[in-house]
Protein backbone atom coordinates (compact mmCIF):
# COMPACT_ATOMS: atom_id res chain seq x y z
CA UNK A 1 0.00 0.00 0.00
CA UNK A 2 1.15 3.61 -1.07
CA UNK A 3 1.75 5.03 2.32
CA UNK A 4 1.98 8.34 1.35
CA UNK A 5 -0.97 11.18 1.80
CA UNK A 6 -1.55 14.00 -0.23
CA UNK A 7 -2.97 17.34 0.27
CA UNK A 8 -5.32 16.81 -2.04
CA UNK A 9 -6.48 13.70 -4.47
CA UNK A 10 -8.58 14.98 -7.83
CA UNK A 11 -10.50 12.44 -9.45
CA UNK A 12 -11.31 13.31 -12.99
CA UNK A 13 -9.16 15.26 -15.42
CA UNK A 14 -11.34 17.18 -17.54
CA UNK A 15 -11.45 20.80 -16.99
CA UNK A 16 -12.51 21.23 -13.53
CA UNK A 17 -9.74 18.59 -12.39
CA UNK A 18 -7.30 20.18 -14.70
CA UNK A 19 -8.14 23.64 -13.12
CA UNK A 20 -8.27 22.52 -9.66
CA UNK A 21 -4.83 21.00 -10.50
CA UNK A 22 -3.21 24.02 -11.82
CA UNK A 23 -4.40 26.47 -8.23
CA UNK A 24 -3.46 23.32 -5.82
CA UNK A 25 0.11 22.24 -6.92
CA UNK A 26 0.84 26.37 -8.04
CA UNK A 27 0.04 26.63 -4.31
CA UNK A 28 2.46 24.04 -4.05
CA UNK A 29 0.20 21.58 -2.28
CA UNK A 30 1.45 17.78 -2.43
CA UNK A 31 -1.04 16.80 -5.27
CA UNK A 32 -2.13 13.96 -7.42
CA UNK A 33 -4.76 13.63 -10.21
CA UNK A 34 -6.94 10.08 -10.81
CA UNK A 35 -8.30 10.14 -14.91
CA UNK A 36 -10.00 6.67 -15.78
CA UNK A 37 -10.74 7.06 -19.53
CA UNK A 38 -9.15 9.92 -21.00
CA UNK A 39 -7.54 13.45 -19.83
CA UNK A 40 -9.69 16.08 -20.85
CA UNK A 41 -13.12 14.13 -20.45
CA UNK A 42 -16.25 15.22 -22.26
CA UNK A 43 -14.35 18.21 -23.91
CA UNK A 44 -11.96 16.05 -26.03
CA UNK A 45 -15.06 14.90 -28.44
CA UNK A 46 -16.26 18.53 -29.41
CA UNK A 47 -14.50 19.94 -32.25
CA UNK A 48 -15.16 23.49 -32.31
CA UNK A 49 -14.56 25.74 -28.98
CA UNK A 50 -15.58 29.01 -30.06
CA UNK A 51 -17.05 30.70 -26.59
CA UNK A 52 -14.02 29.76 -23.68
CA UNK A 53 -12.82 33.32 -23.96
CA UNK A 54 -9.19 33.68 -24.69
CA UNK A 55 -10.07 30.43 -27.20
CA UNK A 56 -7.22 30.71 -30.13
CA UNK A 57 -8.99 30.18 -33.63
CA UNK A 58 -9.72 27.13 -34.81
CA UNK A 59 -9.50 25.98 -31.02
CA UNK A 60 -11.03 22.34 -30.17
CA UNK A 61 -11.42 20.53 -27.56
CA UNK A 62 -8.35 18.49 -27.57
CA UNK A 63 -6.13 21.42 -28.45
CA UNK A 64 -7.59 23.40 -25.54
CA UNK A 65 -7.08 20.20 -23.09
CA UNK A 66 -3.62 19.72 -24.22
CA UNK A 67 -2.24 23.22 -22.85
CA UNK A 68 -4.60 22.85 -19.71
CA UNK A 69 -2.28 19.50 -19.36
CA UNK A 70 1.42 21.28 -19.88
CA UNK A 71 0.15 23.75 -17.92
CA UNK A 72 -0.94 21.28 -14.71
CA UNK A 73 2.44 18.88 -15.10
CA UNK A 74 4.13 22.27 -15.40
CA UNK A 75 3.96 22.99 -12.13
CA UNK A 76 4.89 19.34 -11.04
CA UNK A 77 1.33 18.02 -10.52
CA UNK A 78 1.12 14.29 -11.70
CA UNK A 79 -1.45 12.64 -13.13
CA UNK A 80 -2.12 8.96 -12.75
CA UNK A 81 -4.32 6.82 -15.14
CA UNK A 82 -6.14 4.15 -13.19
CA UNK A 83 -9.99 4.38 -12.25
CA UNK A 84 -11.19 4.02 -8.84
CA UNK A 85 -13.48 1.66 -7.17
CA UNK A 86 -14.49 2.93 -4.04
CA UNK A 87 -14.11 5.19 -1.25
CA UNK A 88 -14.13 5.85 2.40
CA UNK A 89 -14.21 9.34 3.17
CA UNK A 90 -15.83 8.32 7.03
CA UNK A 91 -12.56 9.98 8.51
CA UNK A 92 -10.05 12.85 8.30
CA UNK A 93 -8.08 10.82 6.17
CA UNK A 94 -9.52 10.43 3.26
CA UNK A 95 -9.44 6.70 0.91
CA UNK A 96 -9.10 6.26 -2.77
CA UNK A 97 -9.25 2.30 -3.43
CA UNK A 98 -8.05 2.72 -7.31
CA UNK A 99 -8.03 -0.07 -9.68
CA UNK A 100 -4.22 -1.05 -8.80
CA UNK A 101 -3.31 1.27 -5.60
CA UNK A 102 -4.93 2.54 -2.56
CA UNK A 103 -4.71 6.70 -2.14
CA UNK A 104 -4.86 8.69 0.77
CA UNK A 105 -5.60 12.05 1.14
CA UNK A 106 -6.11 15.20 3.28
CA UNK A 107 -8.43 16.52 1.04
CA UNK A 108 -10.60 15.25 -2.12
CA UNK A 109 -11.34 17.20 -5.55
CA UNK A 110 -14.57 15.22 -7.58
CA UNK A 111 -14.54 16.12 -10.82
CA UNK A 112 -15.52 13.16 -12.57
CA UNK A 113 -17.88 14.62 -15.03
CA UNK A 114 -20.48 13.29 -17.28
CA UNK A 115 -21.37 10.86 -19.67
CA UNK A 116 -23.35 10.67 -22.40
CA UNK A 117 -26.74 9.76 -22.13
CA UNK A 118 -28.22 6.65 -23.77
CA UNK A 119 -31.96 6.49 -25.71
CA UNK A 120 -32.61 3.40 -24.35
CA UNK A 121 -33.95 1.58 -27.20
CA UNK A 122 -33.85 -1.79 -28.71
CA UNK A 123 -30.49 -2.21 -30.98
CA UNK A 124 -28.98 0.52 -29.38
CA UNK A 125 -26.20 -0.92 -27.11
CA UNK A 126 -25.89 -4.02 -30.13
CA UNK A 127 -25.05 -1.43 -32.64
CA UNK A 128 -22.29 0.95 -31.02
CA UNK A 129 -19.53 1.45 -32.37
CA UNK A 130 -21.40 -0.16 -35.37
CA UNK A 131 -23.65 3.25 -37.15
CA UNK A 132 -24.50 4.52 -33.22
CA UNK A 133 -22.39 6.75 -31.89
CA UNK A 134 -22.01 9.70 -29.14
CA UNK A 135 -18.91 11.67 -30.54
CA UNK A 136 -18.92 13.38 -33.57
CA UNK A 137 -15.19 14.22 -33.44
CA UNK A 138 -14.32 10.49 -32.75
CA UNK A 139 -16.62 8.89 -35.70
CA UNK A 140 -17.62 11.59 -38.19
CA UNK A 141 -15.43 10.57 -40.97
CA UNK A 142 -16.56 6.70 -40.80
CA UNK A 143 -19.97 8.47 -42.88
CA UNK A 144 -18.46 10.11 -45.30
CA UNK A 145 -20.64 10.77 -47.81
CA UNK A 146 -23.10 8.77 -45.87
CA UNK A 147 -26.33 9.75 -44.53
CA UNK A 148 -26.48 10.64 -40.17
CA UNK A 149 -29.47 10.61 -38.03
CA UNK A 150 -28.16 12.80 -35.06
CA UNK A 151 -30.89 12.56 -31.51
CA UNK A 152 -31.67 15.48 -30.19
CA UNK A 153 -32.65 18.96 -29.59
CA UNK A 154 -30.29 20.70 -27.14
CA UNK A 155 -26.73 22.58 -28.67
CA UNK A 156 -25.06 19.85 -28.41
CA UNK A 157 -27.50 17.90 -31.18
CA UNK A 158 -27.38 20.66 -33.46
CA UNK A 159 -23.63 22.09 -32.94
CA UNK A 160 -22.61 18.18 -33.34
CA UNK A 161 -25.03 18.04 -36.76
CA UNK A 162 -23.34 21.02 -37.80
CA UNK A 163 -19.78 18.99 -38.28
CA UNK A 164 -20.91 16.21 -39.07
CA UNK A 165 -21.83 18.23 -42.36
CA UNK A 166 -18.27 18.13 -43.09
CA UNK A 167 -18.44 14.56 -44.02
CA UNK A 168 -22.52 13.49 -44.93
CA UNK A 169 -24.40 14.14 -47.86
CA UNK A 170 -27.36 14.75 -44.93
CA UNK A 171 -27.56 15.06 -41.17
CA UNK A 172 -31.60 14.76 -40.24
CA UNK A 173 -31.47 15.85 -36.66
CA UNK A 174 -34.59 14.37 -34.84
CA UNK A 175 -36.17 16.08 -32.02
CA UNK A 176 -39.13 15.09 -29.17
CA UNK A 177 -41.04 18.40 -29.99
CA UNK A 178 -41.36 20.99 -31.66
CA UNK A 179 -39.55 23.21 -30.43
CA UNK A 180 -35.82 22.98 -29.79
CA UNK A 181 -33.96 23.37 -26.17
CA UNK A 182 -31.02 24.83 -28.17
CA UNK A 183 -29.92 28.66 -27.64
CA UNK A 184 -31.56 30.20 -30.98
CA UNK A 185 -28.63 31.14 -32.31
CA UNK A 186 -27.37 28.01 -32.73
CA UNK A 187 -30.93 27.18 -33.65
CA UNK A 188 -30.55 29.96 -36.76
CA UNK A 189 -27.13 28.74 -37.78
CA UNK A 190 -27.72 24.94 -38.34
CA UNK A 191 -30.99 26.30 -40.25
CA UNK A 192 -29.35 27.72 -42.73
CA UNK A 193 -27.05 24.77 -43.18
CA UNK A 194 -27.89 23.41 -46.71
CA UNK A 195 -26.95 20.14 -45.40
CA UNK A 196 -29.11 19.85 -42.41
CA UNK A 197 -32.80 18.59 -42.00
CA UNK A 198 -34.91 18.53 -38.88
CA UNK A 199 -37.52 15.70 -38.13
CA UNK A 200 -40.00 17.22 -35.30
CA UNK A 201 -42.15 15.31 -32.75
CA UNK A 202 -40.16 12.41 -33.09
CA UNK A 203 -38.67 10.09 -31.16
CA UNK A 204 -36.66 6.59 -31.85
CA UNK A 205 -38.37 3.42 -31.28
CA UNK A 206 -35.89 0.87 -32.24
CA UNK A 207 -32.31 0.72 -34.09
CA UNK A 208 -32.31 -2.27 -36.78
CA UNK A 209 -29.15 -3.92 -38.37
CA UNK A 210 -27.20 -7.44 -38.57
CA UNK A 211 -23.45 -6.01 -37.70
CA UNK A 212 -24.30 -2.43 -38.45
CA UNK A 213 -26.91 0.34 -38.82
CA UNK A 214 -29.34 -0.56 -41.31
CA UNK A 215 -32.37 0.58 -40.19
CA UNK A 216 -34.40 2.83 -37.58
CA UNK A 217 -38.07 3.11 -36.21
CA UNK A 218 -39.13 6.50 -35.55
CA UNK A 219 -42.51 7.39 -33.39
CA UNK A 220 -43.84 10.13 -33.69
CA UNK A 221 -44.44 11.83 -29.71
CA UNK A 222 -48.00 13.09 -30.82
CA UNK A 223 -49.88 10.23 -32.90
CA UNK A 224 -47.52 7.22 -31.81
CA UNK A 225 -47.53 6.68 -35.27
CA UNK A 226 -44.39 4.14 -36.25
CA UNK A 227 -42.22 5.43 -39.55
CA UNK A 228 -39.13 2.76 -40.40
CA UNK A 229 -36.52 4.28 -42.30
CA UNK A 230 -34.53 1.88 -44.41
CA UNK A 231 -30.86 2.76 -45.78
CA UNK A 232 -30.46 3.31 -49.22
CA UNK A 233 -29.67 0.23 -51.28
CA UNK A 234 -26.06 1.63 -52.62
CA UNK A 235 -25.02 3.27 -48.69
CA UNK A 236 -26.40 -0.41 -46.81
CA UNK A 237 -25.78 1.82 -43.64
CA UNK A 238 -25.93 5.08 -42.18
CA UNK A 239 -25.12 6.98 -38.65
CA UNK A 240 -27.08 7.14 -35.86
CA UNK A 241 -25.08 10.16 -33.28
CA UNK A 242 -26.82 10.35 -30.08
CA UNK A 243 -26.70 14.07 -28.48
CA UNK A 244 -29.40 13.17 -25.80
CA UNK A 245 -27.83 15.39 -22.86
CA UNK A 246 -25.07 13.87 -20.10
CA UNK A 247 -25.76 11.42 -16.77
CA UNK A 248 -22.85 12.69 -14.08
CA UNK A 249 -20.39 9.89 -13.04
CA UNK A 250 -21.09 9.71 -9.56
CA UNK A 251 -22.09 6.01 -9.14
CA UNK A 252 -18.90 5.47 -6.87
CA UNK A 253 -19.76 7.86 -4.46
CA UNK A 254 -23.44 6.60 -3.70
CA UNK A 255 -23.38 6.84 0.27
CA UNK A 256 -20.07 8.89 0.87
CA UNK A 257 -21.36 12.30 -0.52
CA UNK A 258 -24.80 13.28 -0.19
CA UNK A 259 -26.16 13.35 -4.35
CA UNK A 260 -29.39 14.44 -5.52
CA UNK A 261 -32.40 12.63 -6.88
CA UNK A 262 -30.79 12.60 -10.50
CA UNK A 263 -27.02 12.29 -9.20
CA UNK A 264 -25.77 15.16 -9.08
CA UNK A 265 -23.32 16.23 -6.10
CA UNK A 266 -24.92 19.00 -4.34
CA UNK A 267 -21.97 22.05 -3.07
CA UNK A 268 -22.48 25.26 -1.51
CA UNK A 269 -20.51 28.21 -3.42
CA UNK A 270 -17.03 27.22 -1.98
CA UNK A 271 -17.69 23.79 -3.89
CA UNK A 272 -18.01 22.21 -0.39
CA UNK A 273 -20.30 18.66 -0.20
CA UNK A 274 -21.65 17.52 2.96
CA UNK A 275 -18.22 15.81 4.10
CA UNK A 276 -15.61 18.33 5.17
CA UNK A 277 -12.78 17.68 2.97
CA UNK A 278 -14.81 16.68 0.05
CA UNK A 279 -15.20 19.07 -2.99
CA UNK A 280 -17.07 18.64 -5.59
CA UNK A 281 -16.32 20.89 -9.24
CA UNK A 282 -17.49 20.91 -12.88
CA UNK A 283 -20.40 18.77 -14.53
CA UNK A 284 -21.25 16.52 -10.93
CA UNK A 285 -22.71 19.62 -9.68
CA UNK A 286 -26.34 20.58 -9.91
CA UNK A 287 -25.91 24.17 -12.44
CA UNK A 288 -27.45 25.80 -14.90
CA UNK A 289 -24.49 26.11 -17.33
CA UNK A 290 -22.39 23.35 -18.19
CA UNK A 291 -19.54 24.84 -20.16
CA UNK A 292 -15.84 24.42 -19.87
CA UNK A 293 -15.58 28.22 -18.29
CA UNK A 294 -17.75 27.23 -15.47
CA UNK A 295 -15.87 23.93 -15.05
CA UNK A 296 -12.37 25.38 -14.58
CA UNK A 297 -14.26 28.27 -12.31
CA UNK A 298 -15.50 25.33 -10.11
CA UNK A 299 -11.93 23.68 -10.17
CA UNK A 300 -10.22 26.80 -9.23
CA UNK A 301 -12.40 27.69 -6.50
CA UNK A 302 -12.08 23.70 -4.97
CA UNK A 303 -8.45 23.72 -5.20
CA UNK A 304 -8.34 27.06 -3.15
CA UNK A 305 -11.18 26.09 -0.66
CA UNK A 306 -9.53 22.62 0.19
CA UNK A 307 -6.38 24.34 0.66
CA UNK A 308 -8.12 26.73 3.69
CA UNK A 309 -9.74 23.38 5.03
CA UNK A 310 -5.91 21.96 5.61
CA UNK A 311 -4.91 24.70 6.92
CA UNK A 312 -7.27 24.88 9.13
CA UNK A 313 -7.22 21.51 10.03
CA UNK A 314 -3.78 20.62 10.02
P1 LIG B 1 -29.38 19.09 -23.01
O1 LIG B 1 -29.35 20.57 -23.07
O2 LIG B 1 -29.76 18.41 -21.73
O3 LIG B 1 -30.33 18.62 -24.18
C1 LIG B 1 -30.64 17.26 -24.34
C2 LIG B 1 -31.61 17.14 -25.50
O4 LIG B 1 -31.89 15.76 -25.70
C3 LIG B 1 -32.93 17.85 -25.25
O5 LIG B 1 -33.36 18.47 -26.43
C4 LIG B 1 -33.86 16.71 -24.85
O6 LIG B 1 -35.18 16.92 -25.26
C5 LIG B 1 -33.29 15.55 -25.64
N1 LIG B 1 -33.52 14.25 -25.00
C6 LIG B 1 -33.23 13.87 -23.73
N2 LIG B 1 -33.51 12.56 -23.55
C7 LIG B 1 -34.01 12.12 -24.73
C8 LIG B 1 -34.48 10.87 -25.18
N3 LIG B 1 -34.49 9.78 -24.37
N4 LIG B 1 -34.91 10.77 -26.46
C9 LIG B 1 -34.89 11.84 -27.28
N5 LIG B 1 -34.45 13.06 -26.92
C10 LIG B 1 -34.02 13.19 -25.66
O7 LIG B 1 -27.97 18.44 -23.39
P2 LIG B 1 -26.81 19.00 -24.36
O8 LIG B 1 -27.36 19.50 -25.63
O9 LIG B 1 -25.81 17.91 -24.41
O10 LIG B 1 -26.20 20.21 -23.56
C11 LIG B 1 -25.66 19.98 -22.24
C12 LIG B 1 -25.18 21.33 -21.67
O11 LIG B 1 -24.04 21.78 -22.41
C13 LIG B 1 -26.24 22.42 -21.80
O12 LIG B 1 -26.15 23.26 -20.67
C14 LIG B 1 -25.82 23.16 -23.04
O13 LIG B 1 -26.24 24.52 -23.07
C15 LIG B 1 -24.32 23.05 -22.96
N6 LIG B 1 -23.70 23.18 -24.31
C16 LIG B 1 -23.44 24.43 -24.76
C17 LIG B 1 -22.85 24.62 -26.00
C18 LIG B 1 -22.56 26.02 -26.45
O14 LIG B 1 -22.92 26.97 -25.77
N7 LIG B 1 -21.91 26.24 -27.59
C19 LIG B 1 -22.57 23.52 -26.82
C20 LIG B 1 -22.87 22.24 -26.35
C21 LIG B 1 -23.46 22.09 -25.08
P3 LIG B 1 -36.09 18.05 -24.56
O15 LIG B 1 -35.62 19.35 -25.10
O16 LIG B 1 -37.47 17.68 -24.99
O17 LIG B 1 -35.88 17.90 -23.08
Amino acid sequence: MNKKIYDVVIIGAGPAGLSAGIYAARAKMDILILEKERTGGQIVTTEEIANYPGAVEDETGPSLISRMVNQVKSFGAEIVSEGITSVDFSNNIKVINGEKNVYKAKSVIIATGAKPRLLGVPGEKELTGRGVSYCATCDGDFFTDLEIFAIGGGDTALEEAMFLTKFARKVTVVHRRDKFRAAKSIVEKASKNEKIEFLMSKVVNEIIGEGVVEGIVFKDTVTEELTTYMADEEDMTFGVFVFVGYVPQTEVFKGHVELDASGYIPTDDTMRTNVPGVYAAGDIRPKSLRQVVTAVSDGAIAAVESEKYIEENA
